[in-house]
């Protein structure tokens, strides 16, 4: 069975009862595994298997079944899928069962998804290569010495690895695009406020939105029409009925297109050749790119990671074993003790954000970080406002840099945080962001990033479907 369909492909064919979603579903966790040795997924619901069964029956018995048919849907481990375990990839959380369903899972549960597993990440979403998971690394389908990217790497390597058909993972500075990038697969970071976070585990809440990963454009615009809307559990979300498939192949032509100079410099060689790649092909569909500088680009992530790194140790002050997560038994120790020994189970990168989030919000330190960090947010929100009065959409490479070796980068942590410069500007400015697929080298992929402005998110899917049409990229042949 060729489980490497598209979302919108499945629907089709079980719709019109060509593909049995029980069969389907049946060789989606055979496959998983299978292929258990990329780390995928944490952890699997064989019960699955009969909900597959129920759709079925629906469809047969000409009963109304929601738009997902049945589909196998994986999902990144810090959202919450009632009576499922949600450990966040952290040794803290290890037994947390959610309660709850995050929104965005009760959208697509109405609509009949159904909720194949738990997908591995970064430690609280904090990362760039899912090494720093508890449950060991994932690793890239396509050559699997190479990282797939992170954090949500577990979420992008189950779709390319067709370990599932959609995946839902977060995006605080990247982390649904830059795995999707490395394991050429189409992440979205839809404008702030578009999807509601109720459920998902917060790290730095005022920046970060659940987003899609999927096969292709027109499959993360399906689940957009799912997860998105207001919701009254989360007062950031905007009202907003958009169908982001209607007129997804409307094209490019006659649209400026920007290209930062900031987000261009440092180019490993293969990543430059792919961009001057796409900069042909956008021009070749009737667009005009158009040379510029962002200034406080430069700044934005010394800017991220300051402000992440505040708002995640906020956020994880409550990890203290009184509330979530494990069981230390109290006894004999004193209070202080007992919850530093309890916090210590905070993985090593997820302690160094916590101690710079102590130390650059704190009296004596705050003017020279944390009030800056949110300076450079702020002008750079207003130039990039100005930036879309000339032109309609930026275009630059996900990830300035090639899918590296799994351990190569591990004690160099600030060679990491430098990997973010192209996707954390959409995260501080709250503009949506695109990762399509575009280009292979050396047998791995290479991805470009579509932004636009703040809710123009249907035209930044219009324009990665144009480019998504004129990529020639290998099929998948683990
Ligand atoms: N690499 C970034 C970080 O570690 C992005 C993480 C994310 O988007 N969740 O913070």
């Amino acid at each position: 069975m060729n489980l490497g369909i598209s979302a919108l492909e499945y629907v089709r064919q079980v719709g019109a009862g060509q593909l049995s979603a029980e069969e389907f579903m049946a060789c989606t966790l055979e496959r998983i595994k299978k292929h258990d040795e990329l780390g995928a997924y944490i952890s699997t619901d064989e019960s699955c298997i009969n909900m597959a069964r129920a759709v079925d029956k629906k469809i047969r018995t000409g009963q109304k079944v929601g738009a997902c048919l049945g589909m196998p849907v994986s999902v990144k481990d810090n959202i919450c899928i009632r009576g499922a375990k949600t450990t966040c990839a952290s040794r803290m959380l290890q037994d947390y069962v959610a309660p709850y369903d995050a929104t965005a899972i009760q959208r697509l549960r109405k609509k009949d998804a159904i909720f194949v597993g738990k997908t591995n990440l970064d430690e609280f979403a904090m990362g760039f290569t899912t090494e720093f998971s508890s449950y060991g690394p994932s690793r890239n389908p396509w050559n699997q010495e190479y990282v797939p990217g992170g954090s949500s790497g577990g979420s992008a390597v189950a779709v390319a690895a067709n370990q599932c058909i959609v995946s839902l993972g977060s995006d605080t500075g990247g982390s649904v695009r830059n795995p999707a990038s490395f394991c050429g697969v189409v992440g979205f970071k839809p404008t702030y406020g578009t999807v509601s976070r109720y459920g998902l585990v917060s790290y730095a809440n005022s920046i970060e939105q659940i987003g899609p990963i999927t096969r292709t454009v027109g499959d993360a615009a399906f689940v957009m029409n799912i997860i998105s809307g207001y919701d009254p559990h989360d007062n950031t979300t905007l009202q907003n009925d958009t169908d982001y498939l209607d007129g997804i192949d409307a094209g490019i032509e006659g649209k400026k297109i920007g290209i930062v100079r900031e987000m261009t410099a440092g180019m490993e060689e293969p990543v430059a050749k792919a961009m001057s790649d796409a900069v042909s092909t956008i021009e070749e569909l009737g667009a005009s790119c158009v040379d510029m500088s962002i200034d406080m680009m430069q700044y934005a992530v010394a800017s991220y990671y300051t402000i992440t790194s505040t708002e995640a140790a906020s956020n994880l002050a409550r990890y203290d074993n009184l509330r979530y997560g494990f069981d230390m038994p109290m006894d004999g120790y004193e209070f202080n003790t007992y919850i530093s020994r309890a916090r210590g189970r905070f993985g090593p990168e997820v302690i160094r954000r916590m101690i710079l989030g102590g130390l650059v919000p704190s009296a004596g330190h705050a003017g020279r970080y944390f009030l800056k960090a949110l300076k450079v947010k702020a002008r750079l929100a207003r130039q990039i406002k100005r930036a879309f009065e000339t032109v309609d959409l930026l275009l630059t490479p996900t990830v300035p840099v090639m899918p590296f070796k799994i351990g190569s980068r591990l004690d160099d942590p600030v060679s990491l945080f430098a990997v973010d410069v192209n996707t954390v500007t959409a995260n501080l400015t709250g503009i949506p962001a695109i990762s399509v697929p575009f280009a292979h080298e050396n047998g791995l992929p290479i991805g470009m990033q579509i932004m636009g402005r703040q809710m123009h998110d249907r035209q930044v899917l219009q324009a990665a479907y144009a480019l998504e049409q004129q990529a020639t990229l290998p099929e998948m042949i683990l």
